[in-house]
């Protein structure tokens, strides 16, 4: 393939935009509600509400405060909200970072070297991580050459005794998510938290995807487990504002029980010629619209505004849990938030995705055992009927039908 070289003149932007808009015909049309991957679609409203915060702000940069106090003041104040929503005791701390994988990647950062300075670690380390953790973790560990530990679920969710029996006295970090991507299930936190305590490890809750889902759901009565820094062996925590949080992509806050335990993720450098260098993230440069986009997303919707948008996902997903269950479907586990997988042995689940796919619909797959896969946004409260017709439909033509090409991403 020869790549593109860049035009000799430029072209006008009303044309550029008709061109990007024209790029952009054969992409999923998530705004129409039949895109649950990817997307976190709070409305119209919400959208606009991020393009012009976003806007305001996309030429200024998180990395020099002093420059910028209005992007200090809306981080402290938005890692101030998510501190408060996930329970976090006073002296606690955070930061916003690009995403869920920057988050975790500092966190671990940060747990690997408290190791190495608080126990005296030296040599091969490795992180004990329950077999539905995100990849994200692996990565993190490849960069830093950690080992990771993958242990056996049961029912779905991580087992505290498999992982007390794989960490070891050269273990940075054990990990619980709230909830796990695969399946969407709230890992048992307070007994993985036991075992932290007792073991003197750094437990991390990766609440990338519910960080700012479960808390509202519980406001709205539903019987969530403790997951976050309400259980005391939990030492960090991510948490997605471009998921749940509803805010432009390319925020997600990390945190931290204590401001000490914080300090060992920063980056603080001064032996060039540049002068002194304090990084808190993995980015140098950092846009100033993801943290102005979160800041008014979040103080546009309000806890009132949360707890109305995740109401309506869990409304989404339990319309579509009980549609699935009628059709003979076996939902993995007891999903309580906005994701949900579900199986059926008889049928070809890829054949039904790709059927699916006919329709406009774009969603996920499980790999263990092989299940469709929903990630819910507070639009899907208005399609599930439609989604379980399509399914129906989808079911009734791949019934016997050879395993389909079609390719998940
Ligand atoms: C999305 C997700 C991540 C990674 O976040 P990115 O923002 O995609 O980097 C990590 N853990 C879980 C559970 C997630 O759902």
């Amino acid at each position: 393939m020869t790549h593109a070289t860049l035009p000799e003149a430029g072209t006008s932007w009303p044309e550029l935009k008709d061109r990007m808009v024209a790029y952009a015909s054969g992409d999923v049309r998530w705004r129409e509600g039949r895109t649950a991957v990817y997307v976190f679609n709070a409305g119209p409203e919400v959208e606009q509400v991020q393009k012009e915060a976003y806007a305001l702000f996309q030429s200024e940069n998180g990395l020099g405060p002093a420059a910028f106090p209005s992007l200090k003041r809306m981080e402290e104040e938005v890692v101030g909200f998510g501190l408060s929503l996930l329970h976090a005791p006073e002296g606690a701390a955070g930061t916003i970072t690009s995403g869920g994988t920057d988050s975790i990647t500092m966190a671990l950062k940060a747990a690997r070297d408290f190791a190495r300075k608080a126990r005296g670690l030296t040599g091969p380390l490795n992180i004990v991580i329950p077999r539905s953790a995100h990849p994200a973790f692996d990565k993190a560990a490849a960069l830093m050459e950690i080992e990771v530990r993958r242990t056996p679920l049961k029912d779905y969710l991580a087992d505290p005794e498999a992982m007390a029996a794989a960490a070891d006295d050269r273990t940075v970090m054990i990990v619980g998510s709230a909830p796990n991507f695969p399946y969407g299930l709230i890992d048992p936190v307070a007994e993985l938290s036991k075992l932290a305590e007792q073991r003197d490890l750094w437990l991390h809750v990766d609440a990338c995807v519910g960080g700012y889902l479960a808390p509202f759901v519980r406001m709205n009565g539903a019987d969530i487990p403790p997951f976050d820094f309400e259980a005391p062996g939990v030492r960090s925590m991510s948490a997605d504002l471009h998921k749940y949080g509803y805010a432009a992509k390319g925020a997600s806050t990390v945190f931290f029980r204590s401001q000490e335990l914080k300090a060992f993720m920063t980056f603080d450098f001064r032996d060039w010629p540049g002068g002194r260098m304090v990084t808190p993230t993995l980015a140098g440069t950092r846009p100033g619209g993801a943290i102005s986009a979160a800041w008014a997303v979040m103080n546009f919707l309000g806890v009132e505004g949360y707890r109305a948008r995740q109401g309506r996902v869990v409304a989404a997903r339990e319309a579509i849990e009980a549609g699935v269950k009628a059709m003979g479907f076996t939902v993995l586990g007891r999903p309580q938030l906005g994701l949900i997988a579900f199986s059926r042995p008889d049928l070809d689940i890829l054949a039904v995705w790709g059927k699916l796919r006919e329709k406009g619909w774009f969603t996920g797959i499980t790999t263990e055992p092989k299940s469709l896969h929903l990630m819910l946004s507070p639009v899907h409260a208005d399609v599930a009927a439609a989604y379980l017709e399509d399914l129906a439909w989808a079911v009734e033509q791949s019934a016997g039908a050879t395993p389909a090409e079609a390719r998940y991403s």
